[in-house]
């Protein structure tokens, strides 16, 4: 059995900035209206009969939403990005490019990339494995988790993780 969230009738959404360092066209910095639609999938169980709690999966997914939300998402495994501080501020430069952002301004994230495809990976496994470490205090069973990460309306990327 599956559960399936819409992202944008469920409020799971982020605004954020982001580039996409060397790219013709996203390599300067520009910002998306992000939502993120979620599957998970599994055994029914406990005393509703439910594969997981919608709530539970809406309020991790809202955490990690508004982690990201309103900042410059900054991509720390990048082959392109060249860090100089991390501290006071985020200072920065890809190739030519020279970048100081306020550190509150800024989320840094161990992806090489920020692209929707990292990012619903990202998504993906931190919210498998919230529901993973629950699986051992409750009669929960996910076998996969499912999430697409839309830049907008019309375009987005999937990534599913099973067991
Ligand atoms: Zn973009």
């Amino acid at each position: 059995m599956k559960i399936v969230i819409n992202g944008i009738h469920a409020n799971l959404r982020f605004s954020s900035a982001h580039m996409i360092p060397c790219h013709q066209f996203c390599g300067g910095i520009h910002g998306h209206s992000y939502h993120v639609d979620v599957q998970v999938d599994g055994d029914r169980c406990g005393e509703f009969g439910f594969v997981v709690d919608f709530k539970k999966v809406k309020d991790l997914m809202r955490d990690l939403c508004s982690d990201l939300d309103h900042k410059v998402l900054i991509p720390l495994e990048s082959d392109d990005i060249k860090f100089n501080d991390l501290d006071d501020s985020v200072d920065f430069s890809i190739g030519v490019k020279k970048y100081t952002l306020p550190r509150e301004d800024c989320c840094l994230l161990s992806l090489k990339s920020t692209c929707a495809e990292e990012l619903a990976e990202y998504f993906a496994r931190k919210l498998y494995n919230s529901l993973k470490e629950e699986e051992n205090e409750s009669e929960m069973k996910i076998a996969s988790v499912q999430v697409c990460v839309n830049e907008g309306i019309g375009q987005g990327a999937y990534f599913e993780i099973k067991d």
